[in-house]
């Protein structure tokens, strides 16, 4: 299925780490919302997301180095029809806090694609 999706990324420690272009960025922890898209199909960008979560492929994108951190784990994908700016909006106009620029270097809507919620996020497809 082509579409956008919403990770949500549960981080279990405060830590800090360098996540490619931005530099080093510091993480809460809580939980994180990540608005993303796949033309090629969701069910391969997410498996994509697994292995780089366990290790196993090489970090790229910015949510990559979230996710090979061993403080962060995923615990859902919500599927969704709209575009990831508009689910990224959706993310910001439910009370989380956007990572400036986080996942959104090529995007001229969003002020990131990556946002943080102290508890457990409100649901979002
Ligand atoms: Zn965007």
């Amino acid at each position: 299925m082509k579409g956008s999706y919403v990770l949500v990324v549960k981080v279990s420690q405060n830590f800090s780490r360098r996540v490619g272009s931005l530099g080093r960025v510091s993480f809460r922890k809580g939980y994180y919302c990540y608005a993303g898209s796949a033309k090629r199909g969701i069910e391969t960008r997410v498996a994509r997301h697994r292995r780089v979560a366990r290790g196993e492929a090489k970090l790229h994108w910015h949510i990559d180095y979230l996710l090979a951190s061993k403080a962060a784990k995923i615990i859902k994908v919500s599927k969704s029809k709209k575009g990831e700016c508009t689910l990224s909006q959706m993310l910001l106009g439910k009370g989380g806090l956007p990572l400036r620029d986080f996942g959104s270097s090529d995007c001229s809507r969003c002020l990131s694609h990556l946002y943080f919620y102290p508890s457990y996020p409100p649901a979002i497809q």
